[in-house]
């Protein structure tokens, strides 16, 4: 039974079952014959249906040659930005403890310097 939301965004007509019975979900393939290329797949993994159909047409070469690159691209930048945010937040942790350790070392010398 398709709900009021699903006819209004079209997606009745996405919808496909399975073999086993079950609503087919869609999935994305990353390989580099079909980069990004929807497909329709079994809901329940281990399925013995992964594949059941494409969703999307079949992709220019143009685009099967240039999206892995991007991907790959895009992994690399990301693992960059992870690596750049954990020095940062080294980095601030130990500028924390340094305005911590001031502070306290301050604290002490005002409370031995007025005695
Ligand atoms: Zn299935």
């Amino acid at each position: 039974m398709k709900t009021q939301f699903q006819k209004r965004l079209g997606l009745h007509r996405l919808m496909k079952r399975c073999s086993c019975g079950r609503t087919a979900t869609i999935r994305t393939s990353w390989t580099d014959d079909n980069p990004g290329r929807r497909f329709y797949s079994c809901l329940f993994k281990p399925s013995n249906y992964p594949f059941i159909g494409w969703v999307d047409p079949l992709m220019c070469l143009r685009s099967i040659r240039i999206i892995p690159g991007l991907l790959r691209k895009i992994n690399n930048l990301q693992a960059k930005l992870f690596v750049r945010e954990q020095e940062i937040r080294k980095k601030k942790r130990v500028i924390w403890l340094l305005i911590l350790a001031l502070v306290i070392g301050s604290l002490l010398v005002s409370i031995v310097c007025c005695d």
